[in-house]
């Protein structure tokens, strides 16, 4: 008898279906299933095959974990497409859905005749994620630390929500930024900072629905991708609030913050690449305006952080440019009635932009990290300037914090200004602020001792604001007081201004530190301050900052150098 390959018998047919290692099912024109294999069954589990009616498709993916519910749309969507397809007997696609953190469904459609379609269905398991409940790493998908998607993740699934656009889809991005994440983790250690990372992503968990994503994407950065477009505002900030509220991480207590920038889809963008930009352009939008805020994105937006670049680049040029120049303002002691010194103050002229504030490029430089080389120039441009002064006052050089936190390069920096215009330390005054003493109070304490070592004088600038506390003038022999111009303008009026700058003086004088009341205006204020106890005053009434070569004028007036 001859033996030939031939039809299967339909029981055998059956019996290897069932046990395909592939996911099987057999589905009607309305998506209704008529059949599933044991995979099938396994993988989005259903019941046995006799026990049920009917059911639905829709169904059965809406109770499959992990899969979004724009997932479940795009694999309806691609079923009923492919079904039209093969009808015109057009060839068959392939459909990608990545499903939770570690699985991606791989969905083909055949016809098969008599109005039933086959669905295939291969389940891939990312490379790696098996090794993960040993190991704890190596998860393709998933964030090791916190346990939430990772950016890789992310990005898929962002692309399947952009690929699979429907009109009325209406889902939304936040991208979640911590504000004070960095100075925490250098301060405390990185320990803590993962600790704290995972106690942030638990407060976002409670915040999100099972149907959102929620990603770690990098260090401090995260995001949710939510079908709830409406919402998302809210949902920015309820995620801003709780993540405001204090944590305790270790048995500290640690105060953090976080910016969230929203974009919609589609309403922001269609694709990927551009729901992320236009989170990010609404992310940095609630950081430059403050922090600890939600913003949803408005084409304006792009054109601020247009401006804000153009600002960054133009600043980046200004000092090979030479638009940089310090101007001086003098300091009276309001005993003796001379000048003891001068501030230096830095001064941008931009041939088109003309004056640039300090208040307003300071801030910029510090973020885009060249306030270290312009401190440089400050201090550089300073000693050598007041080296040549005809009388040997003081000149009074601004910090940034920022400075203060890479100790070697501003004491080398001191050093060095010093050195080469020779100017005696002690006539260099620093001025740093409160906000300096904020973080690694103890690594700052250091360096201003290394500092005052040397002979340089330490002044507080702009004391009694802010985070001002009584107890750090305690924590370091401060040579100078300024007590900040806001309290200052508050006279002769206010009551409470003027009970403040007593108490300041106050205790500068019990702990021998002078006490400069900074922003006089009027006379009247300067006789307030000089009756409250400050020992020297600095303000318009005697002198607007002046350029250098006015200097020599001023000193003449107050008889320090002969006319
Ligand atoms: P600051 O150190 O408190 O400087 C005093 C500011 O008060 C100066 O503003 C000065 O022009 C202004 N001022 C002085 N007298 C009066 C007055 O009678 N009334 C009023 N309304 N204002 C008065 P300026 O030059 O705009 O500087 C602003 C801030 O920018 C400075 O505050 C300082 O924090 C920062 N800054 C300036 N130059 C530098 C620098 O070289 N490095 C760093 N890191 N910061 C600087
Ligand atoms: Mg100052
Ligand atoms: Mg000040």
């Amino acid at each position: 008898m001859v033996r030939r390959p031939g039809r299967l018998t339909a029981g055998v047919a059956n019996a290897l279906l069932a046990q395909l290692p592939l996911a099987v099912a057999i589905v009607d024109i309305d998506l209704g299933l008529h059949y599933w294999n044991d995979a099938a069954a396994d993988l989005f589990g259903l019941p046995p095959l006799a026990a049920v009616d009917v059911p639905h498709l829709t169904e059965i993916l809406a109770s499959i974990p992990h899969l979004l519910p724009l997932q479940r749309d795009r694999i309806a969507t691609f079923v009923k497409g492919e079904m039209e397809a093969s009808n015109r007997g057009e060839a068959e696609s392939f459909l990608r859905v990545s499903l939770g953190r570690e699985r991606r469904l791989g969905l083909r459609v055949r016809g098969i005749g008599a109005r039933r379609w086959m669905l295939l269905i291969d389940e891939g398991r990312v490379f790696g994620a098996a090794g993960r409940s040993q190991a704890g790493h190596g998860d393709a998908w998933l964030d090791p630390l916190t346990g939430l998607s990772n950016r890789r993740h992310f990005n898929q699934v962002l692309r399947d929500m952009t690929e699979n656009a429907s009109a009325a889809s209406n889902q939304a991005l936040l991208m979640i930024d911590l504000d004070r994440f960095t100075p925490v983790n250098d301060t405390l250690g990185h320990a803590i900072g993962d600790a704290l990372l995972c106690l942030v992503s638990q407060r976002l968990s409670g915040e999100t629905r099972d149907d959102d994503l929620l990603a770690r994407l990098g260090g401090d950065e995260f995001a949710i991708l939510t079908s709830n477009g409406e919402k998302a505002e809210a949902l920015g900030n309820r995620v801003v609030d709780i993540l405001s509220r204090p944590f305790v991480v270790e048995g500290q207590v640690v105060n953090i913050g976080a910016s969230v920038g929203i974009s919609l889809f589609p309403e922001h963008g269609e694709t990927a690449e551009a729901i992320m930009r236009h989170a990010d352009l609404a992310l940095y939008d609630a950081k430059s305006g403050g922090r600890r805020t939600c913003r949803v994105f408005s084409p304006a937006m792009a054109e601020r952080a247009q401006t804000r670049r153009d600002l960054e680049t133009d600043l980046r040029r200004a000092l090979p440019l030479g638009e940089m120049s310090l101007a001086y303002q003098p300091q009276l002691n309001v005993r003796t009635k001379t000048l003891t010194g001068f501030e230096a103050l830095l001064r941008w002229n931009h041939p088109v932009r003309g004056a640039v504030p300090p208040a307003v490029f300071i801030p910029v430089a510090e973020e885009i990290g060249c306030i270290a080389a312009l401190g440089e120039w400050v201090l550089k441009t300073a000693c050598n300037e007041a080296a040549r002064w005809p009388a040997p006052l003081t000149v009074a050089v601004n910090v940034s914090p920022r400075q203060i936190e890479n100790s070697e390069r501003l004491i080398r920096a001191v050093d060095t200004a010093l050195e080469v215009s020779g100017l005696s330390p002690s006539r260099l005054e620093l001025e740093i602020t409160e906000s300096s003493l904020l973080s690694k109070a103890d690594d700052v304490l250091a360096t201003l001792h290394r500092l005052r070592d040397r002979g340089i004088r330490i002044a507080m600038d702009d004391f009694g604001t802010g985070y001002a506390s009584l107890g750090q003038l305690r924590s370091f022999p401060f040579d100078k007081i300024k007590i900040d111009r806001s309290l200052i303008a508050g006279l002769p009026e206010g009551a409470d201004a003027a009970a403040v700058i007593r108490v300041i003086a106050a205790i500068g004088s019990g702990l021998g530190m002078a006490t400069t009341a900074e922003g006089v205006e009027t006379s009247e204020q300067a006789a307030l301050v000089e009756a409250d106890g400050c020992t020297d005053i600095q303000g318009y009434l005697i002198s607007r900052p002046v350029p250098a070569s006015a200097i020599g004028d001023l000193m003449r007036r107050y008889s320090l150098v002969e006319a």
